[in-house]
């Protein structure tokens, strides 16, 4: 059993406000969630603050919690302007209040007489913790508590460039005793995750909706990530991209494997570099992973196979990892527009126009053409427009000629219109003679080109079909089971709903 109990108890929530009154809201709801709370006593504005958030936890004697106390100084990257004295006062008004665990930087620690702060009344069980805010450093192959007893646990916080740094720390978590493992950054992000199930003692994660890239809320990583329930046995699979803060597919296919209770979990990997990534998946066990920018095109030449779709098409978004360990590519872009367009168009025999010619274009082109339709390509760059008009044998448009052409349908592939550039259309509405407008773009999920469409009375098809169509095609592909479409679908429009609404609205 890990130190600070077993289960949710493991999931430490962070609870970091200016002002008493808002972290003893923060605790309240850390609470519902979970019996752990870090109390980031350096946060508070001013010591009037701290005194009267720490009158307000004594007088609850919230007895079935276990808090831990850090009020920690500048020097060690914290928010605490005074000296080691007062920190040392702080944290022994926490005790008083009911707190049974500080955290103690090794900048305090080597000030102290003997290097122990044991006889200082400070809370009874203390976690020392290092933090290197800029790179992950040469690191032993396990780190115990010292035998001496000076502390009870050890916590690395540690700055992941690449995900090869945040391996090196789950190995360390592996191998040691009472040790916390924190992989800083968006590379460390699915280690962070994975750190209870390699042996850490805690997983921290912010009360609050996370703020900076590489947290993950405390309601992600109970809810979406159960970062607590991982093990050995657990199914991982995940996303790669640059940027991919911002990726639904977690939240996609998390929701189906709970949706289905598979024990499987979904990641987003940053990943700069395609080698960092692939050297980590052995480590990892990753049994899949879904391909976004830059990496469509690149990885193919990591592949031992791959669907011959996908290699004319020229990009791969799906991966399966073999028994092996070798991959094999494929393609569900394509799919995801056929499945986003049929429901509205029959295919075969159809006329449709690209407007656009990199990735997304060539899965359109290629689905549409083997589907049956007559594809043609407008694209700024006429060459681009030209190379995949005659790889799917289809036809090039100059822009004049949109003004006059009819189609049954006109896709936009390229960014314009995305958010946040919400308000422009790629193209104007006096080049929209079709019956169906799709727009591969789902934020927002109406964009112009589609309010556009509407306003001329032309069906409208939002981006957010075509992701769907395609990840529900992964998720069979990995799991070799029916997807909960409706969970799913739920799940990713509420979450586009409601970042819509907490951005400002377009003109
Ligand atoms: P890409 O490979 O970079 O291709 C973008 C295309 O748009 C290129 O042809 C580019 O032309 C053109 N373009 C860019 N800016 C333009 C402008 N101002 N005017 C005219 N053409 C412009 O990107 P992609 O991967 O194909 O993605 C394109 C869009 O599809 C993105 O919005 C993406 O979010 C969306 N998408 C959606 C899904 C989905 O599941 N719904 C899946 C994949 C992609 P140049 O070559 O001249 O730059």
């Amino acid at each position: 059993m890990s130190l600070f109990g077993n289960g949710l108890r493991r999931i430490c929530a962070v609870a970091a406000a200016g002002t008493a009154a808002e972290m003893s809201k923060l605790v309240r709801v850390a609470l519902r969630q979970t019996s752990t709370v870090e109390l980031r006593l350096d946060w508070l504005a001013s010591d009037a603050e701290r005194a009267r958030f720490l009158r307000w936890l004594g007088k609850r004697r919230l007895r079935n919690a276990t808090f831990l106390a850090t009020c920690r100084r500048r020097e060690g990257g914290g928010k605490f302007a005074g000296g080691v004295d007062r920190q040392l006062y702080w944290l022994t008004q926490a005790r008083e209040a009911g707190c049974q665990w500080c955290d103690l930087e090794v900048e305090t620690l080597r000030k102290l007489p003997g290097q122990s702060v044991r006889e200082y009344p400070v809370p009874p069980r203390i976690l020392l913790s290092v933090h290197d805010f800029e790179r992950t450093p040469d690191l032993p192959s396990r780190m115990d508590p010292p035998a001496h007893g000076a502390v009870d646990a050890v916590k690395i916080a540690a700055e992941a460039r690449t995900i090869q740094d945040s391996v090196r720390l789950l190995r360390l978590a592996r191998n040691s005793r009472n040790f916390v493992a924190v992989p800083m950054g968006e590379a460390g992000l699915p280690a962070r995750i994975l750190a209870l199930r390699e042996g850490s003692a805690l997983a921290y994660a912010p009360v609050a909706a996370a703020t900076a890239p590489g947290q993950v809320s405390l309601d992600e990583m109970k809810h979406l990530y159960r970062a607590h329930a991982l093990s050995r046995r657990t199914r991982v699979y995940g996303v790669i991209g640059d940027p991919i803060g911002h990726s639904l597919s977690p939240l996609l296919h998390n929701t189906g494997y709970l949706a289905r209770r598979l024990d499987a979990v979904f990641l987003p990997f940053l990943v700069r570099q395609l080698a960092d990534f692939l050297s980590a998946v052995p480590e990892f066990g990753i049994r899949g992973f879904s391909v976004t920018l830059p990496h469509k095109q690149t990885i193919l030449k990591h592949l031992r196979e791959c669907e011959p779709l996908a290699a004319d098409i020229g990009a791969v978004n799906t991966v399966v990892v073999r028994r092996d360990g070798s991959l094999y590519g494929c393609n569900t872009d394509y799919l995801g527009v056929l499945r986003a367009l049929e429901k509205k168009l029959p295919i075969k025999g159809s006329r449709a126009l690209l407007f656009g010619a990199g990735g997304a274009a060539r899965a359109a082109a290629f689905a549409l053409s083997r589907a049956g339709a007559n594809v043609a390509i407008c694209a700024r760059r006429e060459k681009a427009a030209k190379e995949l008009a005659r790889a799917v044998g289809g036809e090039v448009l100059p822009r004049r000629a949109l003004r006059t052409e009819s189609f049954d349908a006109i896709l936009n592939a390229t960014p314009v219109g995305m958010h946040p550039h919400g308000g422009i259309s790629p193209l104007a509405s006096g080049e929209l003679h079709c019956r169906i407008v799709m727009d591969l773009i789902y934020r927002p999920q109406r964009t112009q080109l589609l309010k556009l469409a509407a306003q001329k009375g032309i069906a409208a098809v939002s981006g957010v079909e075509m992701f769907l169509a395609q990840g529900f095609a992964q998720w069979r592909i990995w799991t070799q089971k029916r997807p909960p479409e409706a969970s799913m679908r739920r799940a990713v429009l509420a979450a586009l709903r409601a970042e819509e609404n907490s951005r400002p609205r377009y003109p």
